[in-house]
């Protein structure tokens, strides 16, 4: 139970991969961390278990039928008090809530947007591993961060690390600091060393065991295509105000070095620890301080060898894909990110190919025009073009199954 000086914390998307990581932090210092609020699409069983485990002040599901099954599973628990409501409006509403500190943005994908949003606007201490979002509005979301005096706390692992090497007053500008690069560290996926032929096979479950991670399928996915790297060097550009060429992509498969930060006199500072995603959640949850995140010390005796390699946008062309959107600016992230998205669900649900992803996303950028990202409105509704547009295209013969 909370004390007064505890954090109250909003936690989006509790049942996913970093939201079971973030709640295994809380629990190890349930004196200063209080959980205000829980939220999951679809998830109600591990929903209830969440609310069970830790009686949240309130719980939000994305249905109301899904909200009536928990609401009545808690009442036989003795769990009135658990204030519980559906759908997008309350996602809003947890987000802005008075009584919450620190909202944690841990949903998958577009939908996690607005409610990241809504807590920016509330001033909050965001916590984001939620990367859409900031592909996809990137200026905007910097832009109320800094009208509405948020603290935008980067959970992302490689986002996280260059934070921790870069000097406080960062953000006067990478070059006052003297930064002359960021290296973002990518682990390749589980098909680093794949001939495309090779490619051509992969399946659904092939690429969601990632070698080092453990993570939700739609990020497993992209890490796989490397589409990961590509929106994280979008996510660094704005977290970091770096251009797109000021970001080096180094391909480091152990996962140990998080991602470093260059200097002009030649230094090169980095992060590492064991690839566990409680440790940037730790630092996120407790910064400025340091807190004890549950994770195994490092022992480089065990590593032993660290390897580095450039990545190959010819196997993987996504990359090069989110690059170029991010050089074309305006709204050519947020259709990328889009169109990325139809494609991973329908490369899931066995509609596309594993290469076919990359295909599906460059047609749908090709047929798209880019506009000036000024509005959320302007960015809500090329969203919804670019998704339009990569559904018509995946029904196109040449992206039938089997057809890559
Ligand atoms: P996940 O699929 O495991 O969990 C997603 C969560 O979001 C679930 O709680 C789900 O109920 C909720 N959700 C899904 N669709 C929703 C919708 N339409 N509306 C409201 N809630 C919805 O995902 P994850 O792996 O935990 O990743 C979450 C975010 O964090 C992603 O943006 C991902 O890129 C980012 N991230 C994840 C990791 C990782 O290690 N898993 C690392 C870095 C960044
Ligand atoms: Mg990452």
């Amino acid at each position: 139970m909370s004390s007064s000086s505890s954090r109250r914390v909003t936690l989006l998307g509790a049942t996913g991969s970093i939201g079971r990581s973030t709640l295994a932090v809380i629990a190890r210092h349930s004196e200063a961390y209080e959980l205000y609020a829980v939220t999951a699409q679809r998830s109600r069983e591990a929903l209830l278990e969440i609310c069970l485990r830790f009686e949240p002040a309130r719980a939000v599901i994305g249905t109301q039928h899904d909200a009536e099954w928990l609401r009545s599973r808690l009442q036989e628990a003795g769990l009135t008090r658990i204030d519980v409501c559906h759908g997008e409006a309350a996602l809003l509403e947890v987000s802005q809530a008075p009584e919450v500190d620190t909202v944690m943005s841990a949903i998958v994908g577009a939908a996690g947007l607005l409610p990241t949003l809504a807590a920016v606007e509330a001033g909050k201490r965001v916590l984001l591993a939620n990367k859409e979002a900031l592909v996809m509005s990137g200026g905007l979301f910097m832009d109320a961060v800094s009208r509405h005096g948020a603290t935008l706390l980067p959970i992302d692992s490689e986002h996280n690390a260059i934070y921790q090497c870069l000097p406080m007053q960062h953000r006067d500008g990478l070059s006052r600091v003297g930064v002359s690069r960021l290296l973002l560290t990518a682990s390749g996926g589980p098909f680093r060393e794949w001939s495309l032929a090779a490619l051509e096979t992969v399946t659904p479950d092939q690429a969601c065991a990632h070698p080092n991670w453990s993570m939700g399928r739609k990020i497993s996915t992209d890490s796989a295509t490397m589409m990961n790297k590509g929106l994280e060097l979008i996510e660094a550009c704005w977290l970091f105000d770096a251009t797109p060429a000021q970001v080096e992509v180094v391909v480091h498969p152990q996962s140990i070095i998080h991602s470093m930060v260059g200097y002009a006199d030649g230094s090169v500072l980095a992060q590492m620890g064991n690839p566990d995603m409680r440790t940037p959640i730790a630092y996120g949850l407790a910064w400025p301080s340091r807190i004890d995140a549950g994770v195994e010390p490092l022992d480089l005796f065990a590593v032993s060898r660290l390897d580095f390699e450039s990545p190959d946008e010819v196997r993987f062309p996504c990359l090069r894909l989110a690059r170029e959107a991010m050089v074309a600016g305006g709204t050519a992230p947020a259709s990328l990110n889009a169109a990325n998205e139809v494609a991973v669900q329908a490369f899931l649900d066995g509609k596309l190919s594993f290469l076919g992803i990359a295909r599906l996303v460059q047609a749908t950028l090709e047929a798209t025009e880019v506009r000036a990202a000024d509005s959320l409105d302007v960015v809500l509704c090329e969203d919804a073009r670019a998704r339009q547009l990569a559904e018509r295209l995946l029904h196109q013969r040449s992206f039938q199954r089997g057809r890559t």
